[in-house]
């Protein structure tokens, strides 16, 4: 009998130690958000998450290795064929379910706030259509740069790989106003209600502001207040408090 009690005890507790180390951080977030798919959320559920404490070593493994986490930038290249296999349709684009059900939830919250009339531009996009968009950058420079025009392009349209929207977790969001404008992706934005409350409120639904103007040379991509990446609640509190990058981010937690 005593042989059986202690048993119960070991196991109870390695639970509760295993509920308190990993459970929540594994699961919690996205748990939360399939639950909520499509409804508000109240603020006081949303804005206490924590990293639980866990050893260096341990969490710079997992970090790195989340698929919310995944690092795309020009030095780190998706191959042609990665394509997530959970796209849906969301706001007139297609994001990873996680990416989705969170940028429902924050338009939702925008809204409800009086912030409105923000739209999804664009989300997904594979690697062919980045590759068209991109050679059709370097075409329409190549009157005004000659030989220089995919140097000039590379600064303005990530090359194919390189684009974070490949990964189905990145969405560029801009007014309604801005539809019709010649650029619709554009530095006013940043200067707008909906550009400053985006800024400020991104990261209680998981989303980074992802290319922060300060912040160019450590993405190397110029400054986009249109451009936010989805990488969880827990991680984008982090980011924000800390202001830091995600390239930051996860170079900090493989190397501290
Ligand atoms: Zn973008």
């Amino acid at each position: 009998m005593i042989i059986v009690k202690s048993n119960s005890m070991i196991c109870i507790i390695t639970v509760l130690c295993l509920a308190s180390l990993g459970f929540n951080y594994f699961y919690g977030d996205l748990d939360i958000e399939k639950m909520f798919f499509g409804k508000s959320m109240p603020t006081a559920q949303m804005s206490s998450p924590q990293i639980p404490e866990v050893e260096h070593h341990k969490q710079s493994v997992i970090l790195k290795d989340l698929p919310e986490l995944k690092l795309v930038n020009k030095s780190i290249r998706l191959d042609k064929e990665y394509e997530p296999i959970d796209l849906v349709p969301v706001k007139g684009v297609y994001l990873r379910e996680m990416a989705a059900s969170a940028l429902v939830k924050m338009l939702y919250a925008a809204e409800s706030e009086g912030i409105n009339d923000l739209v999804a531009y664009s989300g997904y996009r594979s690697y062919a259509t980045q590759s068209a968009v991109y050679y059709n950058k370097i075409a329409s420079l190549r009157p005004k740069y000659g030989e220089l025009a995919e140097v000039e392009a590379a600064k303005l349209v990530a090359p194919p790989g390189a684009s974070e929207h490949q990964t189905g977790l990145a969405a560029d969001l801009t007014l309604k106003a801005f539809l019709d404008y010649e650029y619709v992706l554009n530095y006013d934005f940043a200067d707008t209600i909906q550009g400053h409350w985006l800024k400020k409120n991104a990261w209680k639904y998981g989303f980074i502001l992802r290319y922060a103007e300060d912040k160019e040379g450590k993405t190397n991509i110029s400054y986009e207040p249109w451009h936010f990446r989805y990488v969880g609640l827990e991680h984008a509190k982090t980011i924000y408090e800390r202001n830091i990058c995600l390239e930051e981010y996860i170079d900090q937690s493989t190397t501290e």
